[in-house]
């Protein structure tokens, strides 16, 4: 099991888990978000909370209590307020600072940081936009052939946080990738936490599984996040999911209990990803 050491260092939201029914009326949001509030019920469901979503599928033992345990469970209003972290204007300026083959050359920042891994092809760049769609001047390269981006991309948003887009590992990576990463997360010291992507059709790979023990190695507190869940049938994604569950439960130490999984082409677990990002950094106090 994940030991509590790693992990629990979690923000305001943590241990919060509201009982939910009725949506509590939320006061201030984004254009976006408030679209999203006027879904269906399970519509909305779907959209914001994708895992409780999944959960309600889970009868009997097959796997039930492996992902019906959600830590982070914000409300809708805790939600909305995270929106406005990502939403770029004039007094939250969200921008591209810089890039970096090397630490030393990264941006020298006091304010927290996040990083996103994952192999090439796992939708990191699509995540990363999707992120940042309130934020339209960010440019975020999304590629088309896998192993494109070889530098730590540095993104400062507002005065609440850093996020850094590492290069993808795999097919043509860089050869001095695994010691740019590896000396990314030994030696950054604001580094809060660390998103690490996973492919949600494909599964943990060899690869994904080095990116693992390299977190672990480190005692990074670190967030599996499956990318693509549009791409497969309810059934599918579900297997996939308890599959990967079980793997963070038995062979990972600080690995967040919780899986985010997402759909950068449909949102879907996105606005629950900004609040959980915006929560780890102290951005919501
Ligand atoms: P990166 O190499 O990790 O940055 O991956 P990209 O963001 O460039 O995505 C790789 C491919 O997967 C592209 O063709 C994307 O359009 C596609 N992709 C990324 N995210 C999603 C998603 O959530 N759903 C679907 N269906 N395709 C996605």
């Amino acid at each position: 099991m994940a030991a509590a050491g790693q992990w629990h260092r979690m923000g305001r939201l943590f241990e919060k888990a509201p009982a939910l029914g009725r949506w509590p009326r939320v006061y201030s949001t984004s254009s976006a978000f408030a679209e999203v509030l006027r879904l269906p019920q399970k519509q909305l469901t779907k959209v914001v909370y994708p895992l409780r979503e999944m959960a309600q599928y889970l009868v009997g033992d097959t796997g039930s209590g492996l992902i019906e345990q959600r830590l982070f469970d914000p409300s809708l209003e805790d939600i909305a307020r995270a929106e406005s972290v990502f939403e770029a204007t004039d007094r939250n300026r969200i921008e591209y600072l810089s890039s970096a083959v090397r630490l030393d050359h990264a941006p020298s920042l006091q304010q927290p940081e996040v990083c996103f891994i994952g192999r090439s092809n796992v939708g990191k760049s699509s995540l990363i936009k999707a992120l940042f769609s309130m934020a339209p001047d960010v440019e975020v390269r999304v590629s088309k052939k896998p192993g494109h981006t070889k530098k730590m991309n540095f993104f400062k948003v507002g005065k609440y946080f850093t996020l850094v887009d590492m290069p993808g590992y795999g097919y043509r990576a860089p050869e001095d990738f695994v010691d740019m990463v590896e000396t990314y997360l030994k030696e950054r010291k604001n580094l809060k936490r660390t998103f690490l992507l996973v492919d949600s059709v494909v599964g943990i790979t060899k690869l994904d599984n080095i990116a693992v023990e390299m977190c672990e190695e480190f005692s990074l507190p670190y967030v599996m996040v499956l990318t693509k869940i549009d791409k497969s049938s309810k059934g599918y994604l579900l297997k996939q999911v308890l599959q990967i569950q079980k793997f963070v439960n038995t062979q990972t130490q600080g690995c967040f209990p919780q899986l985010f999984p997402i759909s950068a082409m449909t949102y879907s677990g996105v606005h629950l990803l900004k609040c959980f990002i915006a929560d780890v950094t102290g951005s919501l106090k």
